[in-house]
C-alpha cells in the first residue's frame, strides 16, 4: 500500500498511532510528486527542504503529545498565497523573483496546526481563467486525461489533490476558481462564505469576490481544513467576526427533512447528457436519504456572467495596478525613464488574458462608462444576491450542476474568451451573492471524465452544505477516488 492513496484522516490516525512518521509520510509524497508531476504540472514550486525541516519539527510535537489538527500532515498552497522564504509568482513572469516578506493569516494558521507545506500549486495568471491554461509556469494537464485542462483557475490545486500528490490543498475562488477544478478532477472543493476565511497576504484579483477554501479528497478532510483556516483576522477588514463552528462535529448530521431547492435556471438546455443524467441521480438519491425537492427560481441568473465580467475586471484593473517594476515586478526597461519602464514592465510580465482583463476593467470604470458599467453592475449584483436570499427562505439549501461539460480538452477555449467565461456559469453567481457552495463528485461521463454536484448555502452555511455533501458521500460511491496515472 502507497501511503499517499490514503486520505488526510487515514493519515492523521497512523501519524497519531506512531505507525508513521511526519518525515516518512513527507518523503513519500515529494517522491510520488518527483514520480508524476512531470506529466501533470501541477507545482510550480516544490519545497522539499523546507518541508523536511518542518516534518522534524512536527515528529518532535507528536511525540511531545502537542498535537493540533494538522500536526505532521503534508499539503500544498495554490501559488496565490504569500509564503515566508518560498516564492509567489501567482502563475506570472511579473512576480517571478517574489518573495513575499511575511506568510498569509490562512498559511500561517496551517503552519499553527502542524502541517508541513510541501510546495506551491500552479493556476492561471493572477487566478484569471477557467483551465489553468494561462500561466506562465506553463498548463496544467487534468490527471484523469492528460489532454484535457484540470479546470481553473485553482487547477493545480485540484490535480494535485485528485493525482495523489497532496492529500489536500487551499485555493481561491472569485467566480468558480475552487469548485469548477475541484468537479473536472473529481475531488471535494468549497468556497466559504464571503468574510469566513481571512484573505490577508493572498494576491487580490477582485477583492470583493475572492475568497480562500479548501480541496481534499472527501468531504470529512474539506471540514478539517476549512476549520483550521476559518475565522476572524484583524489584518482582514472584510474578515467575519463570527465564531467557528465545529464542522467535523456535525458532519453525520444527515439531510432526513431538509428541503433542497432546484434553480430552475440552473436545468436549462445545453447541459451536457452526462452531466445532466449525473446530476438527476444525484437528487434522486437525495429523495432517497428523505430531502424534500423544491423547485425555485432565481430570476437573475442570466445577467450573472456579464455582471462579474464587470465588476471583477474592473476591480482588476485597479489591483494590478501595483505591479509597475517599482513596489511590485519584475523591472524591464531600466534607463528609458519612467513611463517607457512602466510600460516595459508590464509589457513583458503580464501574460494575454491578464492584459485583457486589466482593459475591460479601465474601460469600465472610465468617466463617461461607470455608471453605464459599473454602477448598473452593483445594482444587479444586489439583485443577484437578492433572488439567493429570497430563495433561501424557502429551502435550507441548493443543488445544481458545478459547470455545463465535464473537463475540456487543452486548447479547446482559449482562442474563444466568451467560450471559456461561460464555464463559470453556474459558479459564478455564488461569488456575487457572498454566499457559499461546495463541489463534490457525482458521477463518471461515457469518456471516463468524472462529473461534480454543487451545494449552494446560505450565509455562513458550510456546516450544512458539508453535512448534505457528506450523506451523499456516504449513499453512493464517487468520492475518494485518485486518477488511474
Ligand atoms: N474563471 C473565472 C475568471 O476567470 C473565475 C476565476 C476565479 O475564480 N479566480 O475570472
Amino acid at each position: 500500500m502507497d501511503l499517499t492513496d490514503l486520505t488526510m484522516t487515514q493519515l492523521r490516525e497512523k501519524l497519531l498511532a506512531g505507525e508513521i512518521s511526519s518525515v516518512e509520510l513527507t518523503r513519500s509524497f515529494l517522491a510520488r510528486i518527483t514520480r508524476t508531476d512531470e506529466r501533470i504540472n501541477a507545482f510550480i514550486t516544490v519545497c522539499e527542504e523546507e518541508a523536511l525541516t518542518a516534518a522534524v519539527a512536527a515528529d518532535k510535537r507528536l511525540a511531545a503529545g502537542d498535537i493540533a489538527a494538522l500536526t505532521g500532515i503534508p499539503l500544498a498552497v495554490k501559488d496565490i498565497f504569500n509564503t515566508l522564504d518560498v516564492r509567489t509568482t501567482c502563475g506570472s513572469k511579473i512576480l517571478d523573483n517574489y518573495i513575499s516578506p511575511y506568510d498569509a493569516t490562512a498559511v500561517a494558521r496551517l503552519r499553527e496546526q502542524g502541517a508541513v507545506m510541501i510546495g506551491k500549486l500552479n493556476m492561471d495568471e493572477f487566478a484569471m481563467g477557467s483551465s489553468s491554461e494561462n500561466s506562465a509556469a506553463g498548463c496544467v494537464k487534468n490527471p484523469w486525461d492528460l489532454q484535457r485542462v484540470p479546470g481553473g483557475s485553482s487547477g493545480g490545486s485540484a490535480a494535485a489533490v485528485a493525482a495523489g500528490l497532496t492529500p489536500m490543498a487551499l485555493g481561491t475562488d472569485t467566480g468558480g476558481s475552487i469548485r469548477q477544478p475541484a468537479s473536472h478532477c473529481g475531488v471535494v472543493g468549497l468556497k466559504p462564505t464571503y468574510g469566513r476565511v481571512s484573505r490577508y497576504g493572498v494576491v487580490a484579483y477582485a477583492s470583493s469576490l475572492d475568497q480562500v477554501g479548501p480541496l481534499a479528497r472527501n468531504v470529512e478532510d474539506c471540514a478539517v481544513l476549512l476549520g483550521a483556516v476559518a475565522g476572524y483576522d484583524p489584518a482582514d477588514s472584510t474578515s467575519v467576526d463570527t465564531p467557528v463552528p465545529d464542522y467535523l462535529a456535525s458532519l453525520k448530521a444527515g439531510v432526513k427533512g431538509k428541503r433542497i431547492g432546484l434553480p430552475k435556471e440552473y436545468f436549462l438546455d445545453g447541459l451536457d447528457a452526462d452531466v445532466k443524467r449525473a446530476v438527476e441521480a444525484a437528487i434522486e438519491t437525495y429523495k432517497r436519504l428523505g430531502a424534500e425537492i423544491v423547485e425555485v427560481s432565481l430570476p437573475h441568473t442570466d445577467y450573472a456572467v456579464a455582471c462579474y465580467y464587470l465588476i471583477a475586471t474592473a476591480e482588476a484593473s485597479s489591483n494590478l495596478a501595483r505591479y509597475d517594476g517599482v513596489r511590485f515586478g519584475v523591472r524591464k526597461g531600466v534607463g528609458e525613464g519612467l513611463l517607457d519602464m512602466y510600460q516595459q514592465t508590464r509589457a513583458a510580465g503580464f501574460g494575454d488574458e491578464v492584459k485583457r482583463r486589466i482593459m475591460l476593467g479601465t474601460y469600465a470604470l472610465s468617466s463617461g462608462y461607470y455608471d453605464a458599467y459599473y454602477l448598473k453592475a452593483q445594482k444587479v449584483r444586489t439583485l443577484i444576491r437578492q433572488d439567493f436570499l429570497d430563495a433561501f427562505r424557502q429551502v435550507d439549501l441548493l443543488l445544481t450542476p458545478v459547470a455545463p461539460t465535464p473537463a475540456f480538452k487543452i486548447g479547446e477555449k482559449m482562442g474563444d474568451p466568451l467560450q471559456m467565461y461561460l464555464s463559470d456559469i453556474f459558479t459564478i453567481p455564488v461569488n456575487l451573492a457572498g454566499t457559499c457552495a461546495l463541489s463534490l463528485p457525482c458521477g463518471i461521463s461515457r469518456e471516463g471524465l468524472p462529473i461534480g454536484l454543487q451545494l449552494l448555502g446560505k450565509p455562513f452555511a458550510e456546516a450544512e452544505i458539508l453535512q448534505a455533501a457528506r450523506a451523499f458521500e456516504d449513499a453512493t460511491e464517487w468520492g475518494g477516488k485518485i486518477a488511474p496515472l
